[in-house]
């Protein structure tokens, strides 16, 4: 479903039948059939996705996304929400998105570079006249957009660059940063707590929960649990983040470091203060919704609520920090880090760690105080600004 079918969204578009249906339906669907020779004998053969949502607002901004389970649908999905980040946090992009079918986990860095090369060969044109800039997303890195630099050799065709080459300082943390945040923001303006009392859980431990906890640990909360893919770790006196950074970057399994060792679900149900799931969608069902202890959930991933898991915590009166809201700190820095490129300045990690909490600050006020007006969840108030920001652009352009 689409995230504009939402009943919030068709509230804010009840008379505006025109913007409804240019909203439902991204402005472009590119599906490339990717082939790449590796050797004489060696074919790669998959699909890629680039997907403009929609581009009113400015030129369509969204990571490129490498996975096995990457579709058409999951592409869409991810694009609308670009959307709806850049509306909402007021950055002069649209909603962009792209994914390449490969199980990451299994490709080599020189199958990555040369399939990404063929990818930007077939959207050239795009990336050429800026009409989309990609940035990593899950499966791809600093690394694959120094790719994608060195095929144009245009600074501003793609953001997330190494340091270097155009790379920003704070780039690669900013996720996290604005994540963790995010999360002070809400502990203090919803929670009415402060965050050195919180116990925080968070879920995935990639380059979102990582720097987040982080983050986070530095601003006195206690981070009692993170996972990975094959499992969680929990110390109910805090983990030492520091510790556990130093031991994922000499490739040493999360799971091996000293602590309980729990399951992804357990990790979900933990009795926690805060709970970040950071890793993938669709993770808190209704069934793990009804059994969240957390007095908050920050979505640091993309979607990891389901509409019914939403449902359920709305019922149960926990408080949940939108996606478009919590991780917006990406594309913020990727915002510096284009303009940066345009006009050839530069800027410090701090001077981008206070653009993420300010931008993320004057956003969350506005939520915050629509929730409050109107009586709907901080979900719904993040949805309805960010889809007026949209319609409001579309008007000026003339489209509707
Ligand atoms: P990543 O690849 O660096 O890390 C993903 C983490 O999730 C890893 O620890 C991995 O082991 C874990 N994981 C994967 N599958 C899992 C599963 N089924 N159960 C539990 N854990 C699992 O990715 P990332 O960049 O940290 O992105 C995480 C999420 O944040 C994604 O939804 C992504 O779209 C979103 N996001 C990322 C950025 C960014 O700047 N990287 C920006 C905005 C949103």
């Amino acid at each position: 479903m689409s995230i504009f079918d939402l009943d919030i969204i068709k509230e804010v578009l009840k008379d505006k039948e025109n913007a409804r249906q240019l909203l439902l339906k991204p402005e472009r669907k590119i599906i490339l059939n990717l082939n790449v020779w590796l050797d004489e004998k060696t074919l790669v053969v998959t699909d890629g996705y680039v997907v403009y949502h929609n581009t009113a607002r400015g030129p369509a901004k969204g990571g490129i996304r490498i996975d096995k389970n990457v579709t058409l649908e999951e592409t869409v999905d991810l694009a609308e929400r670009m959307t709806l980040k850049t509306a909402l946090t007021g950055i002069p992009f649209g909603g962009g998105k792209s994914g390449i079918r490969l199980d990451n986990l299994k490709l080599n860095s020189y199958t990555k570079r040369v399939i990404l090369q063929e990818f930007v060969h077939m959207i050239r044109g795009d990336l050429v006249s800026g009409m989309y800039i990609p940035a990593p997303d899950l499966g791809t890195s600093p690394k694959e957009m120094a790719v994608i630099y060195g095929e144009l050799h245009i600074p501003e065709c793609v953001t997330g660059k190494p340091l270097g080459i155009g790379g920003l300082p704070g780039r690669r943390e900013a996720t996290g940063r604005g994540v963790a945040f995010s999360t002070f923001y809400s502990v203090k303006n919803i929670l009415k707590s402060d965050i050195k009392k919180m116990k925080v859980a968070i879920q995935g431990f990639g380059n979102v929960g990582s720097w987040t906890a982080y983050f986070l640990s530095k601003l006195g909360a206690k981070v009692v649990s993170v996972s990975d893919i094959t499992g969680g770790i929990y110390n109910n006196k805090g983990l030492d983040i520091i510790k556990l950074m130093e031991h994922v970057s000499k490739s040493k399994p999360l799971l091996e470091f000293e602590g309980d060792k729990i399951s992804n679900e357990e990790l979900l149900t933990l009795n926690v203060d805060v709970l970040i799931p950071a890793a993938v969608e669709n993770v808190l069902t209704r069934e793990v919704a009804l059994k969240v202890k957390a007095k908050i959930v920050v979505e640091g991933a993309n979607g990891p609520t389901t509409d019914e898991g939403d449902e359920v915590l709305k019922e149960r009166g926990i408080p949940l920090v939108p996606d478009i809201l919590a991780n917006s700190g990406g594309v913020i820095a990727s915002y510096i880090e284009w303009k940066s490129a345009k006009s050839g300045s530069m800027t410090s990690s701090e001077e981008v760690y206070e653009f993420i909490d300010g931008t993320i600050e004057k956003s969350f006020d506005k939520i915050l105080k629509l929730a409050k007006t109107r009586k709907i969840s901080y979900k719904e108030a993040a949805l309805s600004l960010a889809v007026e920001e949209v319609i409001s652009a579309m008007e000026n352009r003339g489209w509707i």
